[in-house]
């Protein structure tokens, strides 16, 4: 073994092993994988090889292509086959709910360059002729599904990586990690010590006692999964015979089966409800080569749909049935990336679907490696997408709901139950009394709508508008007609500080920083010139600044932000968590509510926009912000929990002559569309640069130096590719959603962001990103936009429905 090597990967699965040729790919050779035991040990060996493209996630699913493109290109320089079987797949739809969701998939497929068609349910049987018609409305094929042989592709990833240079070590347990003083690793195993700039954990079933040695506990399970294989089959002999191929593969969602053909039978494999985590605490080191004891009853409610739907399943005899674990973590995507707080350390772990996802994930490390960037947008896979919150037993409790839903739909407005309630604030149940419907933010409950007296509290799942249509409504109206109070305990906070503070914030902002009591919006960079960030920031002192961001990105940020600190002390970084939390009001008579809880002059010469003050409010200290995204007259107030009921209970007394209403997150996002607002995750993300999603007036290239200056400098120079624009959409019962396709003169041109109802213009409202040369077209309907199917007509809004001059923010 070497004594030094750039990167040591741990775990020879079909992960380790992508990522390592993928580094060598990427040009780093110096590279090793070590080894517990032999490749394919872990649980890889017992995989049933499929592959497909369909994620949830868009980003996931074009990785996922690219895994899935990448086979042939292994073959080619290996000479090893990956035993690939390029059958297409068939995704079965019992209900005209599913059928929808088939359809909003066939709509995304069309701009992530996929081939999927949509069939009848005779269609269908007439490419899968084992299938029961009438349970069915109808399918997609998928024409990129297949399977392959997992030993084979494990070996040809772990052949190319060796043909470039890299080196594989075999029998030869990590047992050990340590971190030097001069930032690199050492990594001890039962072999001896290499020391590595770079580790990175590919450990699968271990990779939670892999991410123990070095002090984390990762949010990731191992399930139980069985699937069984069938005997020979005369009608599988019949349709090869015809056919000259193999039958496709095929999903029923009903089910929650899998199939495909495997020889002359069929593997059919299930995601049953009753399903069993596996070594819930700690893998055992001595597992490998074995299996685990089947359990037929548990999976018997899946297998007797199953039967029912093809029946000539029911009639074949089972060969073998094989029960393995493999890992998933709480939302079933990958875990990837730097892992905050361990520089060097690195995940590629809780790949569920190895074969559909090793290839995009070893692409994505080994650029975010080797540049500092995975190059394309990593969100749904990012390791830092969970925060301290993600336990052991939050992680069992949501992998068991997200195995037992694997082909479930997820509908728009569908929170998922497990490990709720998580975190809450002091107001929980003043809101639940008041109505609340609550959701899930960051682990945090937090409340979405309102139910008024008399309306159950319930959200009726559906991808048209529903049950909280009128209410949201209601609250919208109530916000920009008199004022509305809503908590926003759910955001991030940080605070900045020290004599190098404001030159830290300036190099890693696009803006200039604010004065003293006063407030910038500013977007953040990476070199590439794309968005990696989007804050509120507001200076309290000369040397201390208050930062507000996206909740779900406070891992991600805190990566960044550590990674850019200097040495010398001279900045102070924290994160606040839950230990600030606030209560924004909003619309045109929140100023009047203010000054009844102060007795501070909150006069609009006093308290202009974009002000920032300490003040008391209602008794607390607080913060106030003269800020808010409803694109209304508001404040944000800011306090320590041990504050934050007394400061509502004297909102709500204080508010009532003045029609003051409770407003959640579906309201606040009906208001921003109205303004054209964009938002985070959503508009704003790391395939996008400031200038394409609009960001211009936040973006000072006057200031001599801040991370992605140069990028951002040229986008300006070419305009960008691509352009953030706010669509009308001449919709029925059912708004955008996000990830729909943007026609224009008959093609697929762009896709949307987000969209929803504007309660207060009265209109459906769309964002999303186009070529530039396109933004230009503002004739009425000149665009489409694909709703559940239906090509709607849209037209480009050059200004905000909304208050254009942005005069009510400012009065
Ligand atoms: C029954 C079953 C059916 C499946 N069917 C499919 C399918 O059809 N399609 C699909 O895409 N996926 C399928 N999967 C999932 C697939 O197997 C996994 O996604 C994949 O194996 C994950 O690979 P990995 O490299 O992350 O982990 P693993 O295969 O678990 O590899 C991890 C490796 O790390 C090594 N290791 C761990 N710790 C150490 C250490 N300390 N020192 C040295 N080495 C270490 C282990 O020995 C092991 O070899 C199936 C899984 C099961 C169980």
């Amino acid at each position: 073994m070497k004594s030094h090597t750039r990167v040591a990967v741990i775990g020879g699965g079909v992960v380790g092993c992508s990522v390592l040729y993928h580094l060598t790919k990427a040009g780093w050779t110096d590279v090793v994988l070590i080894e517990r035991d032999q490749l394919t040990s872990g649980s890889t060996w017992h995989a049933a090889g499929g592959f497909h493209t369909l994620n949830g996630d868009p980003n996931v699913a074009k990785l996922q292509g690219y895994t899935i493109g990448l086979y042939d290109e292994l073959e080619r320089i290996t000479g090893q086959s990956c035993g690939l079987h390029r059958s297409g797949g068939l995704l079965l739809a019992d209900t005209p709910e599913r059928m929808e969701w088939l359809k909003m998939a066939h709509a995304r497929a069309r701009y992530l360059g996929l081939e999927t068609s949509l069939l009848t349910p005779s269609e269908a049987k007439q490419l899968l002729p084992l299938i029961e018609e009438k349970y069915f409305v109808g399918a997609m094929l998928d024409a990129a599904d297949g399977n392959l042989d997992p030993y084979g592709t494990t070996h040809a990833y772990a052949k190319a990586a060796k043909m470039a240079g890299a080196e594989i070590y075999l029998k030869t347990p990590v047992t050990a990690l340590a971190r030097r003083s001069n930032g690199t690793w050492d990594v001890v195993t039962t072999e001896g010590t290499i020391n590595a700039e770079h580790v990175v954990n590919a450990g699968g079933l271990w990779a939670r006692e892999v991410g123990r040695m070095v002090g984390i506990e990762l949010p990731v399970l191992a399930m139980e999964h069985m699937y069984l294989v069938t005997d020979d089959m005369p009608e599988v002999i019949e349709f090869n015979r015809e056919r000259g191929h193999e039958l496709p593969h095929a999903i029923d969602f009903k089910a929650e089966i899998y199939m495909r053909q495997e020889r002359k039978g069929m593997v059919l494999g299930t995601y049953e409800r009753a399903c069993v985590p596996w070594s819930p605490r700690t893998t055992p080191w001595d597992f490998g080569a074995q299996l685990l004891e089947p359990d037929i009853d548990r999976i018997a409610p899946s297998l007797e749909i199953g039967y029912e739907h093809f029946p000539a399943m029911a009639r074949a005899g089972i060969r073998r049935v094989v029960n393995g674990p493999f890992t998933f973590s709480p939302d079933g995507n990958p875990l990837v990336g730097p892992v905050q707080g361990r520089p060097g350390f690195w995940c590629a772990c809780a790949v569920m679907a190895g074969f559909s996802q090793g290839g995009g994930v070893g692409l994505a490390l080994s650029q975010w490696m080797v540049n500092g960037d995975p190059g394309f947008d990593v969100w749904a896979m990012d390791v830092a997408r969970y925060g301290p919150w993600a336990t052991r037993s939050y992680t069992n409790e949501k992998v068991r709901e997200n195995y037992s839903r694997r082909f479930s739909i997820r509908f728009p407005n569908e929170e998922l139950p497990a490990a709720r309630p998580q975190q809450t604030t002091a107001l929980y149940d003043v809101m639940l009394a008041a109505g609340a419907v609550m959701g899930d933010s960051w682990g945090l409950e937090t409340p979405l709508w309102f139910a008024p007296p008399g309306v159950e509290p319930r959200d009726v799942v559906s991808f048209h508008r529903s049950n909280d249509f009128p209410h949201v409504k209601a609250e919208c109206l109530g916000v920009r007609n008199a004022v509305g109070v809503t908590e926003i305990a759910n955001f991030a906070k940080y605070e900045i500080s020290g004599p190098g503070a404001e030159g830290y914030l300036s190099r890693l902002m696009t803006n200039r920083m604010p004065k003293v009591g006063r407030i910038v919006l500013t977007p953040m960079l990476n070199p590439a010139g794309k968005l990696i960030g989007d804050f509120t920031i507001a200076r309290a002192t000369p040397e201390r600044f208050l930062v507000w961001g996206s909740s779900q990105a406070q891992i991600y940020h805190m990566r960044w932000f550590e990674a850019h600190l200097p040495d010398d002390g001279s900045v102070r970084l924290h994160r606040f968590d839950m230990g600030l939390v606030g209560l924004s009001i909003a619309g045109p008579r929140s100023r009047e509510l203010l000054a009844r809880l102060t007795d501070e002059d909150v006069s609009g010469t006093a308290l202009r926009f974009m002000d920032h003050r300490a003040m008391d409010v209602a008794n607390c200290p607080a913060r106030v912000n003269r800020v808010t995204y409803t694109g209304d007259l508001g404040y944000e107030i800011w306090v320590a929990p041990e504050y934050q009921r007394r400061l509502y209970e004297k909102i709500r007394s204080a508010g009532q002559d003045l029609g003051l209403v409770h407003f959640g997150m579906r309201a606040l996002l009906s208001l921003r569309l109205e303004k054209n607002f964009p938002t985070w995750y959503r508009e704003l993300r790391p395939i996008y640069g400031a200038f394409e999603a609009g960001l211009d007036r936040f973006v000072d290239l006057g200031k001599p130096d801040f991370i992605g200056r140069e990028a951002a400098l040229a986008e300006k120079a070419t305009g960008g590719k691509l352009r953030r624009v706010s669509f009308a959409v001449d919709a029925s019962d059912a708004d955008v959603l996000g990830d729909e396709p943007i026609w224009h003169a008959g093609k697929v041109i762009g896709w949307i962001t987000s969209g929803g109802y504007g309660h207060y213009v009265d209109r459906s409202l769309a964002q999303g990103y186009i070529p530039t040369s396109l933004a230009e077209d503002l004739r009425q309907g000149a665009f489409e936009i694909e709703i559940l199917g239906d090509r709607r007509n849209a037209s480009i809004l050059s200004e905000p429905l909304f208050d254009p001059a942005g005069a009510r923010m400012r009065m």
